[in-house]
């Protein structure tokens, strides 16, 4: 077993019910586990890449096309500039009907600091999530639908606002966004460091 993926039983204050076979399954987050760490080579390239080329809300170019490249390669039904120049959408689907679970890929850099806030790593955090669920619903035969959304100018600019004003979420019957925070960070930190 890898220590990729965060689980309850990393943190002995946090009570999720951890019955196997009730809502927490151990067998479906080791594919995720391993779908991630599968990834890991890729991701962190991905998000060095981004890092090394930091752009301003709205202007997230060269992350759009990094991204929309990278999920192609995954196998993802790719929408480019959607509904924002800059804004982007990344589909796969299983089977007919099912949940579908919404995920957001944050992009843009803050004046003069670029990547200070780590919006390089929330984007490929999105990334592993969609890819992860998408590896978990091949093995399992779970009928879905992944969305994630690549959501320009968090900075200031109301990205997600106007994504959402549009309809983009609409579809979603959840919505996960990482962000930096504990005790994320820790597991994120050991991810790189590997
Ligand atoms: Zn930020």
């Amino acid at each position: 077993m890898t220590d990729v993926v965060w689980r309850p039983e990393h943190d002995p204050s946090i009570r999720p019910p951890l019955e196997e076979g009730a809502v927490y399954r151990p067998d479906i987050l080791q594919v995720i586990d391993n779908a991630i760490d599968g990834l890991r080579g890729d991701l962190r390239k991905l998000s060095l890449d981004i890092h090394d080329h930091p752009e301003l809300r709205f202007e997230e170019k060269y992350a759009h096309e990094a991204y929309t490249a990278f999920m192609e390669s995954q196998g993802f039904v790719v929408t480019k500039h959607y509904i924002l120049p800059t804004a982007w959408v990344a589909t796969y689907t299983h089977g007919q009907g099912g949940r579908v679970l919404g995920v957001n890929s944050e992009m843009d850099a803050l004046p003069g600091i670029g990547h200070a806030c780590g919006h390089n790593l929330i984007g490929i955090s999105g990334v592993a999530v969609a890819c992860a669920a998408k590896a978990a619903m091949e093995q399992f035969g779970i009928d879905g639908k992944v969305i994630l959304l690549g959501t320009p100018a968090e900075e200031g600019g109301f990205g997600k606002v106007r994504l959402f004003e549009k309809g983009a979420y609409e579809e979603m019957d959840m919505c996960l966004m990482w962000a930096i925070s504990c005790p994320g960070i820790k597991y994120i930190r050991k991810t790189l460091r590997n």
